[in-house]
């Protein structure tokens, strides 16, 4: 198995680039933010909990994502690997995942962590809101604050996995195939 966290805060490609890794890499791609939303389109209790958290923009609360990410584990045994977009997100959230890996004797391989200045975020969000139907994804303040949420508790993942030397940055900006190359070129030497 091989197992990756595509790490960075909102609007910083991750979606973009995870589309890419699962078709180059064949990885399991488990978006917490996009099994929400299908949570909240099917009109589940669960979804809609997480709706009154996402539409301000703060993080659904720990148990919430821990629980659906440990269920899409249990239903996807026969995979190479996951690609985990947007969880974890919390220091707990991480501590949680790398118990539900080691049970599965699957730790997480690498972490890469998407680097782009605020103003560029802010401005990649405002143009998605525009066309995505997200409706945390029109308004500024809604936006800010996701940023904020993302300064205050989910930088700490990174340093999680700093202490295990597993977190490689990579530069954000640029298109989206010099991105790619730029990921690509930290997972092709340590891919099992
Ligand atoms: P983005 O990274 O662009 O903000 P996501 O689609 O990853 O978008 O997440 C959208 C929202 O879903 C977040 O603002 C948060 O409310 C919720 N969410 C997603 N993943 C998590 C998580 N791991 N923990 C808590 N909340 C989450």
């Amino acid at each position: 198995m091989f197992n990756l966290i595509l790490f960075g805060p909102p609007g910083s490609g991750k979606g973009t680039q995870s589309e890419k890794l699962i078709a180059k890499y064949s990885l399991k791609h488990l978006s917490t933010g996009d099994l929400l939303r299908s949570q909240i389109a099917h009109q589940t209790p669960l979804g809609l909990e997480a709706k009154h958290f996402m539409d301000k923009g703060q993080l659904v609360p720990d148990e919430v994502v821990i629980g659906m990410i440990s269920t899409a584990l249990d239903q996807n045994t026969e995979v190479k690997g996951f690609l985990f977009d947007g969880f974890p997100r919390t220091a707990a959230q991480a501590e949680a995942l790398d118990k539900l890996l080691e049970m599965r004797q699957s730790p997480i391989n690498i972490m890469l962590a998407l680097e782009v200045g605020e103003e560029e975020l802010v401005g990649r969000l405002m143009k998605r809101g525009q066309t995505s139907g997200r409706s945390d994804d029109t308004d500024e303040s809604i936006i800010k604050n996701r940023i904020a949420e993302y300064h205050q508790k989910t930088t700490a993942v990174a340093d999680h996995y700093k202490q295990f030397d597993k977190v490689v940055l990579v530069k954000g900006e640029g298109t989206i195939d010099e991105i790619f190359d730029r990921i690509s070129n930290e997972i092709d030497p340590i891919f099992q």
